[in-house]
């Protein structure tokens, strides 16, 4: 049973039945793949596979694409690395100049919107360039530093307002491959507004595609846009890598944890992400820095938190994850979370859920064990799961979409189960089928929150409290 959460970036090193295992062993909730990298054949077949492992372990994985939308990646010729030395010249054109070094970009729009004097990043940063003037077909940049620059990575233009489309034309093609798999969430780059979210639920809709929509905050329009983004989406992604580039990176833990705030008090996920373990890219060890954010990613009351090139490329992915697993489980024992204030007018849902948590927070007398929820769509679950309970939240489920889109929320550990039909008059069945399967012993006070009828969502009206016989 986890709380905190883990998304496990599947990559070369990871893409292995072995691997993936390993990696669902230590700990990991959901798979991400990055669309950014690889194409279509080469994802279908790794989701396929991901299914088949949590399949034959017996367990849920939730699998989360992650979508270019308006992120700027560049290219390199014959995608091999270009070496650049401090203030040597390089072209920034949408085609390869011949005979000179040149990044190329897929949209004319970043060409239009640089000057000379503007500052063009590239790998989280890393690398820094200087437009220095017009080539015949693109721009001058002066590299300020010795580099290796390697296809694919992702560039930062701070400050420069670029008109990019919400999805590329490779988005498109991923989506339909998305139709096709089981996919749990699509996970939007470079979210500026509401409008993208909707751009994305269209194709979605006109595919069929049965997911859940995750906004990644990297800039500053998803900052200023955020209430209008947390509404419109269904999980929010803090995106640091990027968004530590995109806004002064003093900002960002503030971000964070304001961020976190608002997604728990609109009952969204949040997930907290990158570098979380960097140094676990070549090291067995997590650095002190690191193993604290990771920490203070849970104090600051994370759904989940991510790793990136630590298990898509690293030396030990199961490594990290074991790592990130052992961290956030001694430390959320330890969380104190600020009191989710100005919830405003509550729904029936709400009330409820409200209701269950102060029974278990504020009654220690009952010794509470856990709380039973059965759930339709999820809703009941992270309704109550926004209020980070110290107990576990076992949700009963139907539906395996929703069994695994609820590998992302804050303690919630879904089970997949048949509910008969009609009202529910006595709920000793499912003790019974618990006791069965080892979730809960005689003894334990279990708490309920469930509808009159057996399966009809939005009816949340009732709280039980059970002992185990
Ligand atoms: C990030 O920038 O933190 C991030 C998760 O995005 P990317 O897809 O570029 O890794």
């Amino acid at each position: 049973m986890h709380r905190t959460k883990i998304v496990s970036t599947i990559g070369p090193v990871s893409d292995s039945e072995e691997v993936m295992a390993a990696l669902m062993k230590a700990g990991a909730d959901v798979f991400r793949f990055n669309m950014k990298h690889g194409d279509v054949a080469w994802h279908e077949e790794r989701i396929k596979r991901a299914q088949k492992v949590a399949d034959e372990l017996g367990r849920a994985i939730g699998i989360l694409i992650d979508l270019q939308g308006p992120e700027i990646r560049i290219e390199t010729l014959d995608k091999e690395p270009m070496q650049l030395e401090k203030d040597e010249e390089v072209i920034l054109a949408t085609d390869f100049v011949e005979g000179k070094k040149t990044i190329r970009v897929a949209d004319e729009g970043v060409i239009n919107a640089l000057s000379v004097g503007d500052e063009v990043l590239i790998d989280d940063g890393f690398m820094e360039f200087d437009v220095i003037g017009e080539a015949e077909s693109g721009l001058r940049m002066r590299a300020r530093a010795n580099y290796t620059v390697t296809h694919r990575k992702g560039m930062n233009l701070p400050g420069i307002k670029l008109d990019l489309a919400s999805l590329i034309d490779d988005d498109l093609k991923k989506l339909d491959m998305a139709s096709r798999e089981h996919v749990d969430f699509v996970a939007l780059s470079f979210v500026r507004d509401a409008e993208d979210i909707r751009i994305l639920r269209e194709e979605m809709k006109r595919r069929s595609i049965d997911a859940h929509v995750v906004a990644k905050v990297e800039n500053a329009a998803a900052l200023e846009n955020i209430d209008e983004i947390i509404e419109s989406s269904d999980s929010i992604m803090i995106a640091r890598g990027d968004l530590g580039i995109e806004v002064p990176y003093e900002e960002l833990a503030y971000w964070q944890k304001k961020l976190i705030y608002k997604c728990r008090r609109a009952e969204k996920p949040v997930i907290t992400a990158t570098q979380m373990l960097q140094s676990m890219v070549d090291s067995p060890r997590p650095t002190r820095a690191e193993v604290t954010d990771v920490a203070n990613a849970v104090f600051d009351g994370s759904d989940a938190v991510m790793l990136s090139g630590e298990t898509a490329q690293g030396k030990y992915p199961a490594g990290a994850v074991a790592a990130m697993r052992r961290i956030v489980e001694f430390n959320e024992d330890k969380v104190i979370l600020p009191p989710l204030s100005d919830l405003g007018t509550l729904d029936q849902t709400e009330a409820i859920t409200h209701a269950a948590m102060n029974l278990v927070s504020q009654n220690t007398d009952y010794d509470i064990a856990g709380i039973v929820v059965f759930t339709e769509t999820g809703n009941t679950a992270r309704a109550l799961s926004r209020f980070r309970p110290g107990v576990p939240l076992i949700a009963l489920t139907q539906d395996e979409k929703v069994r695994d889109e609820l590998m992302l929320a804050y303690g919630v550990s879904p089970i997949l189960t048949e509910f008969p039909e009609g009202d529910i008059i006595s709920v000793d069945p499912v003790i019974e089928h618990l006791k069965e399967q080892g979730v809960v012993k005689t003894g334990q006070r279990l708490l309920f929150v469930h509808g009159h009828r057996w399966s009809e969502p939005g009816l949340t009206n009732t709280l039980a409290l059970k002992e185990v016989k």
